[in-house]
């Protein structure tokens, strides 16, 4: 339903809270957070309303400049705590948010099932970070590992990745909206909608399908997915509320 992702040089975990509250008008079942400092990723996550997640969070365990947020509208699994996003690899090296729906999912799990693969909620979405996890373990490195991850997908999606000690998050789209906001000095926002991170930053950049973002604070590159670099034009949103 709702995704807000931040890169930056400062702690992540408060913008990210606003960007959830900022989407929590689309209306949504479950809310979760997943974080990074180079120790691993941490992940707090649960059925209810954000305010019921930033009671029960433990800031001080979540810490990190990289970040992404979700509120989740069920359509694959009730909203329970274990369906909620993000959802990881068995290792949690990697952690993903998803909006819409994965319909070769059944498919994709038993594959990986198959592999040794274990899931821990009833999700669509989950099959993408084993998905992603498979590739690493097969040598790719991770914006490969992604962009292959994404090639398997049917359906729709806005998805926003992140990957174990890396400073950056994987985003890419097909049927359902994402965006990227340029910050200054607060980094880079990616967003289901813009109102998410509009009191950080104005300059945007609407992903379109088949686009892959590889999201840095510095910068942000569009591909293909066969990794082939694109131009995207960054445009100031004149927003009347
Ligand atoms: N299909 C996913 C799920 O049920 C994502 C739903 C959403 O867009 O929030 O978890």
């Amino acid at each position: 339903c709702g995704i807000i992702g931040r890169v930056g040089t400062d702690q992540a975990l408060e913008s990210l809270l606003t960007g959830l509250e900022n989407l929590e008008y689309r209306g949504y079942d479950s809310a979760g957070i997943a974080v990074q400092n180079g120790a691993g990723i941490k992940i707090q996550k649960r059925s209810g309303n954000v305010s019921e997640l930033k009671q029960s969070l433990d800031s001080s365990l979540l810490t990190g400049e990289v970040g992404i947020g979700h509120t989740r509208w069920s359509t694959h699994g009730p909203p329970t705590d274990e369906n909620a996003h993000p959802h990881t690899d068995s290792t949690e090296d990697v952690a993903v948010v998803h909006n819409g729906i994965i319909e070769n999912y059944s498919e994709l799990k038993a594959d990986l099932r198959a592999e040794g693969h274990q899931f821990t909620s009833d999700t669509d979405t989950e099959v993408i970070p084993h998905l992603i996890q498979r590739y690493l373990d097969r040598g790719m490195d991770s914006e490969a590992a992604f962009r292959r991850s994404v090639d398997d997908l049917e359906g729709s999606y806005a998805l926003a990745a992140m990957v174990a000690d890396e400073h950056v998050l994987y985003a890419a789209r097909q049927g359902s909206p994402l965006v990227v906001g340029l910050g200054q000095d607060d980094g880079v926002f990616l967003a289901s909608d813009v109102p998410a991170f509009l009191e950080y930053t104005d300059t945007v950049v609407y992903l379109e399908d088949g686009d892959v973002a590889i999201v840095r604070p510095e910068g942000v590159e569009f591909t293909d997915l066969e990794g082939r670099l694109i131009e995207r034009t960054p445009e100031t949103i004149q927003w009347d509320p």
